[in-house]
């Protein structure tokens, strides 16, 4: 068989018919090359948000305002099916809503046909009025299941050879619902059985990212930005030459590019740094993203659907020397700092872990942790169980908690044994009040919590204190470079 490359394609890198037509020619250029595409895809931009808003308005038992959105994006997906159908017949199709001939009828009848569905199951939400986790899954899996059919069907008429496998008969998870965890050895077997025997015919296997279901049969996802993870599920399972994230941004940045407008590319980064980055908010790769891939040792590009040109970021075992202390710098929003302060109790035996059990027995992870002699601060992503979370610590101690905090993270492999740099960060920002500070236990991310509010300025203040003069091995420089001299001309 050919070398196998999987290539998943993000919510905006499908969002309409012109989008999905670029990503056919992307996943062509790939075929051109002599390799073998395994195709993932997530759901068209916004879906996902707008079932979440359907299931909602259902369990609030408003029926109609959960078919409304459904209706909204019946539509869309019709047309945007209907769009893709014409453009490969090659006709002009400027209103694409009441199409019946033959050549658009299969997709708008299947497409019916899964929403039809859809609607019977908000309208018993609205009825029963109570929305379990298992629901809510079934409902926004929607979003990749029709994305993916009707994106491999467009692959079929490109002449890509596209055929739509179910996520769901190979990603098996257990029953955790919305963020189910992936059985590997399941998978790699599924996925011996149903993908690669098309692969190997030469075929575009298409496949939903985001969505699984558990081995009784029972529709699953893996989290929100979980179409990542999906793509390093099937390059483990698969054992792809390369993994290949297509996105709206030229790679991963030195920061968001939305809150920093001078972020540059980040050519290489090693899996570390940039586990630790998704980990702590970089929102481009999800955060479970790298580790199948690191188990199998291989590279994940992260590269940019609009400009395929570029040559995006290369993800390694391990990342070439950088000049600069820092490769990125990550923000987590919507965080909750609780402070647990005990005079007598600190220091006493098991007191710790009757803090953690708390936490463990409301499945809630903790971000950062802070010790003081007489006190205990922990961060967690803001949620409605922390009001529970913290009756149950007042049994043990005295609990403040206090929400929109963020916390920043600054990721690199040669901040170890560099010193001085705690104090060039917080002097970058000295305007800021800082609340908890802690350096990885990886030794590769410094990280500390400050109000929401100020995180956006923060993170542009330590960009230009840190990237000032970046190393052109590892940044590109090239594009500042430009914009500075075009600045000058002006
Ligand atoms: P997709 O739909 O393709 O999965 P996402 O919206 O999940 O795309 O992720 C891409 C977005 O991540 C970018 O548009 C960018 O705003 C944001 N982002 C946050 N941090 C970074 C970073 N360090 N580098 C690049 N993009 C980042
Ligand atoms: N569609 C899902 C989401 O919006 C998964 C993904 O896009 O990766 O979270
Ligand atoms: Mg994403």
């Amino acid at each position: 068989m050919k070398k196998l490359v999987v290539m998943k394609f993000g919510g905006t890198s499908v969002e309409d018919a012109v989008a999905i037509h670029r990503t056919a020619g992307i996943v062509a250029g790939r075929r051109e090359k002599g390799l073998q595409p395994i195709v993932v895809v997530s759901a068209m931009a916004k879906v996902t948000d707008q079932l979440i808003a359907a299931a909602n308005a259902a369990a609030r038992a408003d029926r109609n305002g959960a078919l409304a959105i459904t209706a909204r994006l019946r539509s869309r997906h019709k047309e945007v099916a209907c769009r893709l159908t014409a453009q490969a017949r090659g006709e002009e199709m400027s209103q694409c809503n009441d199409v019946t001939g033959p050549a658009y009828a299969h997709s708008q009848t299947w497409i019916d046909a899964e929403f039809d569905a859809l609607d019977e199951i908000l309208r018993g939400l609205a009825a029963v009025g109570e929305l379990t986790p298992r629901i809510s899954d079934m409902i926004v899996s929607y979003g990749e299941r029709l994305s993916s059919r009707m994106i491999a069907e467009a692959f079929a008429v490109r002449g890509l050879d596209g055929v739509h496998v179910d996520s769901r008969a190979c990603i098996i998870t257990d029953a955790q619902h919305a963020k189910a965890v992936p059985q590997d050895v399941l998978i790699e077997e599924k996925l011996k059985e149903q993908v690669l025997p098309l692969a190997s015919e030469g075929k575009t296997v298409v496949m939903g990212g985001f969505i699984g279901s558990t081995e009784k049969g029972v529709t699953t996802t893996l989290g929100r930005g979980g179409s990542d993870f999906t793509a390093a599920l099937i390059g483990g399972g698969v054992h792809a030459e390369a993994i290949e994230i297509w996105t709206d941004v030229n790679g991963i940045m030195t920061a968001d590019p939305r809150v920093c407008p001078d972020a540059l590319r980040v050519k290489t980064i090693s899996f570390e740094e940039a586990a630790e980055l998704a980990y702590f908010g970089a929102k481009v790769l999800h955060p479970a993203t790298i580790l199948p891939a690191v188990q199998k040792n291989i590279p994940v590009l992260v590269l940019n659907s609009r400009n395929p040109e570029n040559e995006g970021t290369r993800i390694i075992s391990l990342a070439p020397h950088c000049d600069s202390p820092f490769k990125s710098i990550a923000v987590k929003k919507r965080l909750t700092i609780i402070d647990v302060v005990a005079s007598r109790m600190l220091m006493s035996h098991g007191y710790l872990k009757a803090i953690f059990e708390v936490f463990d027995k409301h499945k809630c992870p903790v971000d950062m942790v802070s010790t003081s002699e007489v006190s205990i601060s922990l961060t967690v992503d803001s949620n409605d169980r922390i009001p529970e979370i913290a009756a149950d610590l007042s049994r043990l101690a005295d609990v403040k908690y206090e929400g929109r905090k963020a916390l920043v993270c600054m990721v690199g492999e040669n901040i170890r044994g560099q010193n001085g740099i705690a104090a060039q960060v917080f002097n970058a920002i000295r305007h800021v009040n800082v609340r908890m500070i802690s350096q990885g236990a990886s030794e590769i991310n410094m990280s500390f919590m400050i109000e929401e509010d100020d995180a956006d300025e923060a993170v542009r203040s330590l960009h230009a204190a840190f990237f000032e003069k970046p190393d052109p091995e590892i940044f590109e420089v090239e594009a500042r470079k430009s914009a500075t001299a075009e600045a000058s001309v002006r």
